[in-house]
């Protein structure tokens, strides 16, 4: 298994990483289960957030006794230095450690620099030991760039996947260049791509480090066993992805959610992928009553525009929201998917 170092941190660990929010939806018993297996098959970095309710004391709890042995990265979504250390505080007492390898603020609305309070909170809590490296992570990618830009971080937290712009693709190179360690969200897409070989593949040809979201035991098998058969990138596999890419690129929704709360309630964030959920997973799972009355809520859009300026990928939201709709209707109707 490749190894990948997070820029000039020196942390260098496998390029398989574990993303822990998902075993916030499982007992204390399976996620400490799924998390020492993941050591044992390799993987050496963890991220949580404090903001993934139980998963930091999760995480605490399966290497307390091993603390040396991994790297702990987690986040806080404070705004003031008073809830920056109250969050720092819970968040090692829950980890049961006394330091944070790489301590990140949380899906940040801005770069913060120099004299902002959560900056300055993080170089003092790096003076204080508290934490290793002052991290960050984004989900627009302007803010991305600033941050990229400014030098101010050791590590970004940014969504990257075979789907990925040349803007995302140049993002990681500048990274690269500036000495920022890139750690890689959504690589998965959120779901919405189901080729471990083909993600991993693309991971391999960059220098990222992948948190896999894992809740099951079947996706940690799928994970570990790359450490045994690494995977490269192949004609084959190129071929795949691109093929992928022409039939999910151009108005495609990647379920980040950045444009909620919608006006009239709706689920922009699943409702707008609607049609390439139901052809990528077993469609019977979006058939469900519940999924039909969050679909026709779609037909109560005000068309307010509030979601559409909050949009990364500038999407025509009620329109894509419309045109899934007619989607779904005629595959209750009987049309195949
Ligand atoms: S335009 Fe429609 S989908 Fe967007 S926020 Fe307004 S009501 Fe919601
Ligand atoms: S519409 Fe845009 S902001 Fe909303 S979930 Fe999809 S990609 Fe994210």
């Amino acid at each position: 298994m490749k190894t990948v170092t997070l820029g000039q941190t020196g942390i260098t660990v496998p390029q398989n990483a574990f993303g822990a929010l998902p075993i916030q939806r499982i007992s204390t018993a399976d996620a400490v289960m799924l998390l020492r297996k993941a050591y044992d098959g390799g993987m050496r970095f963890f991220d949580t957030a404090r903001a993934y309710t139980d998963s930091e004391e999760k995480v605490g709890i399966a290497f307390e006794r091993m603390r040396d042995k991994v790297f702990i990265s987690t986040k806080t979504g404070a705004t003031t230095k008073e809830k920056f250390w109250e969050d720092l505080e819970t968040s090692l007492r829950l980890l049961k450690t006394d330091y944070i390898d790489i301590y990140q603020l949380h899906c940040a609305a801005k770069c913060y620099g120099e004299g902002d309070d959560l900056y300055e909170c993080m170089k003092e809590a790096k003076r204080q030991g508290k934490i290793r490296h002052i991290g960050i992570t984004a989900h627009k990618i302007g803010v991305a760039e600033d941050i990229v830009k400014s030098g101010l971080y050791e590590t970004l937290q940014f969504p990257f996947s075979y789907l990925a712009s040349d803007r995302d693709i140049k993002l990681v190179q500048d990274c690269e260049k500036a000495g920022m360690g890139f750690i890689a969200m959504k690589g998965l897409s959120g779901g919405l791509l189901t080729d471990s070989k083909a993600c991993m593949a693309f991971m391999s040809e960059f220098s990222v480090l992948p948190i896999w979201g894992i809740q099951r035991d079947a996706e940690l098998d799928e994970w570990l066993s790359f450490f045994e058969n690494e995977t490269v990138m192949t004609g084959e596999i190129k071929a795949f992805i691109e093929n992928d890419r022409k039939q999910l690129l151009g108005d495609f929704c990647r379920g980040c959610g950045y444009c909620m709360p919608c006006t009239a309630d709706i689920m922009i964030n699943q409702c707008a992928r609607m049609s390439q959920m139901i052809r990528r997973a077993p469609s019977k799972n979006w058939l469900t009553d519940f999924w039909k009355k969050e679909m026709l809520k779609i037909e109560s859009c005000v068309e307010c525009g509030i979601c559409k300026t909050r949009c990364p990928y500038e999407l025509d939201i009620p329109n894509l929201l419309k045109k899934n709709l007619k989607d779904y209707k005629e595959i209750l109707e009987g049309k195949e998917v």
